[in-house]
């Protein structure tokens, strides 16, 4: 039975990727940081774990309870955006650095315990990125922050991705999704949204290894 760990499945996207690879009849690892959204998840079967990504104990203790797992599909979802401000106005010290904990600093923690996991199943790992990181698509500055967490986040990726030739990594924008993130006015249901991403990383090659694709399957300049 093939695996799959989603981090960040409490609600939303990582939720709905939990709850579609368990439909496909996938064994499904699944963390969440609260008491509540774990028993949720196990009431689903999926095989709940705890982990707060900004928690450096709950990243370094993930290696040690996936010991000796081969993981077929990671993918790092867990995100935040952080302050909704207009144009070129500096975020604050303590937002600059709750966002870029979570979207940055924790894959940088967590890649490197999760992909010799991968690499055991040579599987796919994935980081859940945005279209608001792409610099050569860039229209306008909203989100400064926001967006900037996710380029590096792309950064982050590419680096995994150049240091193994046994898991095919890559940085996938969900769309813009209906979630509490997304909010009612976005374009695609999260169910669309992550049909789009399975099916993407199913048909990736080992020659995709590094690449920043969109749900659809179609590749975003960086
Ligand atoms: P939601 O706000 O609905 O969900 C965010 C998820 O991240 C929740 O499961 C949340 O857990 C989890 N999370 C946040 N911080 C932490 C943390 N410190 N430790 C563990 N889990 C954490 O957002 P979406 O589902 O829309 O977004 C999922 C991903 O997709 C994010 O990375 C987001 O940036 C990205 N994305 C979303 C888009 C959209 O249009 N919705 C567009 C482009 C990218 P908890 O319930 O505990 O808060």
């Amino acid at each position: 039975m093939p695996v799959a760990l989603i981090i960040g499945a409490s609600r939303g996207i990582g939720r709905e990727l939990a709850m579609q690879y368990k439909a496909a009849g996938w064994r499904v690892i699944a963390t969440a940081r609260k008491e509540e959204d774990l028993a949720s998840l196990k009431s689903v079967d999926c095989e709940p774990l705890q982990l707060d990504v900004t928690k450096l104990s709950d990243c370094a203790g993930l290696g040690e309870r996936l010991d000796g797992e081969k993981i077929d599909v990671a993918i790092l979802n867990a995100g935040v955006f952080g302050p909704r401000t207009e144009g070129l106005t500096a975020p604050d010290l303590q937002h600059f650095d709750a966002v870029m904990h979570t979207n940055v600093l924790s894959a940088m923690r967590i890649l490197p315990i999760v992909l010799p996991l991968v690499e055991n199943a040579h599987g796919r790992l994935a980081v859940i990125s945005s279209s608001m990181a792409s610099i050569s698509e860039r229209s306008n500055p909203a989100g400064w922050l926001y967006r900037a967490s996710k380029t590096a986040l792309n950064s982050v990726l590419k680096d995994v991705s150049l240091s193994t030739d046994k898991a095919i990594c890559v940085a996938m924008d969900p769309g813009w999704v209906k979630t509490d993130m997304g909010g009612d006015s976005a374009e695609i249901t999260v169910d669309v949204s992550v049909a789009g991403i399975r099916q993407t990383l199913a048909a990736l090659k080992p020659a995709d290894n590094g690449k920043y694709l969109q749900y659809t399957g179609t590749e975003h300049g960086w």
